[in-house]
């Protein structure tokens, strides 16, 4: 039988140079290449640096440190790990610093106990779960090396069987922070080993009278249980050679805290608990695993449902073995899992085995991107999908693009990469940002443009009547959301300022382009330029320029272009009027000829296959034209349409555009697409059915969804008679409370 308990209290006074010496032959024997002399370095380190310190058992501190490495040796961690290991306490307890460290050990080992350090200072207080999940994710980014994670584990892990000598008010607060952080981040390395013994210390302490009962109704059946294992474990092996067949079997009782989760979450006691032991098979390859799944269901009544194949669809943390449940010849229940070695490498030490099994001749590269890129994929892919969690974790993809930062009351915020105090106030809240006048990260005072780092605590001043924000905060801030809101607040506070600001911005853009202000201001041309730009007034305009809404090349550009159209099609003009002449001739005797379809009559045409393109959705009175597509009639889009305005000069579709028109008595009805957008507000789908509903109009679709700016869009399918009916409905759309736009689509 293994054995299967939390080690708790490893009792009394520790003798370090035993324990040391326990040590070295463990890695003698597990991983002999390492070198002695460092380690024992290390430990020298250790020993004088933190010389004098008790541990409150009255041990010497540094065998807490000889401890932890002990646990990484287990782990399969590597030497730099072990050294790291010896000396992760050091930055944050003694006289000794980084660079003593780098100096005596190299970088790698002081950037890990410097890791390890940081993770230690970070203030933890319980919150709710996404808070939790932030700041696990917070402890993964800061690790950056997930060596830093693997030994902030093994120390806590040898903290919590130590944990007996602490002050009950420490007892709970580790234990919580163990449950809620340390065992599921060890759950997520695939680390089961640790993650149990984590998780049943933690449980020990935060609820002893469960613990207790537990394990006291386990020690009453201790001996039955023992020796229903023993004997079972010898009926399986004998039969399973005889089969042919090497395995190494082994039995334990599963663990506290997932018996106690079962008796609490389907409110059994231990006598409902369906499986108290487990057995375990370990066999050289998958093929085995599988034979030995036939002789075991041969042997016993499999239980149905019970059974699942990870090796075949293996667990996102990397976790592969058969499970399965049978009923024993005394009608005892028990549990079956069979696995490779391999594979039981992977579940006992996850990340770590991966790392030792799998990396090869086990020194690992450091800053070895691939490496951690997979852990991150790890990650992501172990979030327990809750649908409405999925577009939450969907950002855990840009891991290495985020950081983690507290508010002074503890919250974690998460912010792009390369965020500031900026970022941080406006995430808080735009009022927060629009009245900062100061920040300080770790209680020191910092400039806006401060590069943030994981596990700051940032913390900002406003004051009533702060100026606002200022002009250069939009290149400083990091994210979109942040300049948002700062445009937002030029937008609004600002107007005169912009468009006094946007004018000259703008004439100096004409000047550096060699136009002048009379070119635009014309005023046959003005309007047809305005329409370009998308801009009622050049005031309007000069305000979008001022607050950064758009860029004035941008508006010099597309004015440009217009007035080379203009200027064009002006000399073309007197050309083209005889053809047009000739062409409007055409299409009035095409009109009088031709036959409708759906409405529509094409020049030159009869009978031919009509679609309404379903970009813009025409209906009857709108000005339309036709293109003629390969293979699929005609095509009916607006002179409007967005997508015949892109293509209408294009040469590749010359003389495929051709002219078409309403015919006159229409009796159809023609499906078209609008877009409502409004402030986000409850009521607001209730509303718009209402209004169409009062106007007899047939819908067909209506898709409501929030947007960036607590907006909500609305797109609405109809079926329309024409051009009038639309209007109306337009109309009445736009006079609904909070509703900015209403448009077409298409345009
Ligand atoms: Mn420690």
């Amino acid at each position: 039988m293994d054995d299967n308990r939390a080690m708790v209290g490893d009792g009394g006074i520790k003798d370090p140079q035993l324990m040391y010496e326990n040590l070295i032959s463990k890695i003698r024997t597990s991983c002999p290449e390492m070198d002695m002399g460092r380690i024992r370095a290390a430990y020298d380190t250790a020993c004088l640096a933190h010389s004098g310190q008790l541990r409150r058992d009255g041990s010497p501190y540094v065998t807490h440190c000889v401890a932890a490495a002990d646990i990484s040796v287990d782990m399969g961690l590597d030497e730099d790990s072990v050294v790291a290991a010896l000396l992760h306490d050091v930055i944050e307890d003694t006289e000794l610093g980084y660079a003593d460290i780098a100096r005596q050990f190299g970088e790698p080992v002081a950037d890990i106990v410097e890791g390890v350090t940081k993770l230690t200072r970070v203030q933890y207080t319980s919150k709710e779960d996404e808070q939790m999940e932030n700041l696990r994710k917070m402890l993964m980014a800061m690790a950056k090396d997930i060596r830093v994670i693997l030994i902030k584990i093994a120390d806590r892990l040898h903290n919590m069987r130590t944990m007996a000598y602490q002050s009950e008010e420490k007892q709970r607060s580790k234990s919580l922070e163990t449950m809620e952080i340390y065992a599921p981040i060890a759950h997520r390395l695939g680390m089961q080993r640790a993650k149990w013994e984590l998780e049943d210390l933690a449980l020990m302490y935060l609820d002893p009278t469960g613990y207790r009962e537990i394990t006291d109704a386990l020690d009453s059946r201790m001996p039955t249980l023992i020796d229903f294992m023993s004997k079972m474990e010898l009926k399986i092996k004998t039969r399973l050679e005889e089969e042919g067949m090497q395995v190494s079997i082994s039995s334990r009782i599963k663990h506290i805290y997932s018996i106690y989760r079962k008796m609490y979450t389907q409110k059994l006691d231990l006598n409902g608990i369906f499986d108290l032991c487990a057995f375990r098979v370990i066999v050289d390859n998958i093929s085995d695993c599988y034979n030995v799944l036939g002789v075991i269901h041969y042997m016993f009544k499999p239980v149905p449902g019970r059974f699942k194949d990870y090796i075949s669809t293996p667990k996102p943390n990397m976790y592969q073995s058969l499970h399965t449940t049978v009923i024993g010849s005394e009608g005892i229940p028990f549990e079956v899992q069979i696995r490779t070695w391999d594979m039981h490498h992977t579940a006992e030490y996850g990340v770590a085995a991966h790392w030792k099994y799998k990396m090869g001749d086990g020194n690992v590269r450091a800053g070895d991107e691939d490496k951690f890129a997979w852990v991150r994929r790890l990650l992501e892919s172990q979030q327990e999908s809750d649908a409405t969690d999925f577009f939450h974790n969907l950002k855990i993809d840009m891991f290495a693009d985020e950081v983690f930062v507290f508010s002074p009351k503890g919250d974690v915020i998460n912010l792009p990469a390369g965020a500031t105090p900026i970022d941080f106030a406006y995430s808080i809240h735009s009022a927060i940002g629009n009245s900062m006048v100061g920040a300080s990260v770790n209680g020191r005072i910092v400039t806006f443009d401060h590069v943030l780092q994981n596990g700051d605590i940032v913390e900002v001043r406003t004051a009533k009547n702060a100026p606002g924000p200022s002009r250069d905060w939009l290149s400083i801030a990091k994210s979109g959301s942040a300049r948002t809101k700062i445009k937002q607040w030029f937008k609004k506070e600002r107007r005169e300022e912009n468009i006094a600001r946007g004018h000259d911005i703008f004439e100096n853009e004409l000047r550096n382009r060699g136009m002048r202000m009379e070119d635009i201001t014309d005023e046959e041309v003005l309007p047809i330029l305005l329409k370009r730009v998308a801009y009622a007034n050049l005031e309007e305009m000069y305000a979008a320029i001022g607050y950064g809404g758009i860029t004035a090349t941008r508006t010099v550009n597309r004015m440009k272009d217009e007035l080379a159209r203009i200027h064009h099609s002006a000399e073309k003009k007197t050309a083209l009027e005889k053809v047009t002449e000739a062409a409007e001739r055409r299409e009035t005797n095409a009109k009088k000829n031709a036959r409708p379809v759906h409405g529509i009559l094409v020049e030159g045409l009869d009978n031919c296959l009509i679609k309404f393109s379903r970009c813009c959705t025409p209906v009857p009175g709108d000005e339309v034209i036709g293109f003629i597509t390969r293979g699929e009639g005609v095509s009916i889009h607006r002179r409007e349409c967005r997508n015949y305005k892109r293509n209408a000069e294009n040469p590749a579709d010359l003389g495929r555009w051709i002219e078409v028109d309403w015919a006159d008595n229409i009796t159809e009805r023609y499906t078209t697409g609008i877009t409502v957008v409004s402030h986000e507000r409850s009521g607001l789908v209730m509303d718009i059915a209402t209004v169409l509903n009062s106007l007899n109009s047939k819908v067909r679709t209506l898709n409501a969804r929030d947007i960036e700016g607590s907006r909500s869009i609305v797109n609405i399918t109809l079926e329309i008679k024409g051009i009038e009916e639309l209007r109306m409905v337009i109309n009445k759309l736009s006079s609904i409370r909070g509703v900015s736009e209403v448009s077409r689509n298409g345009n």
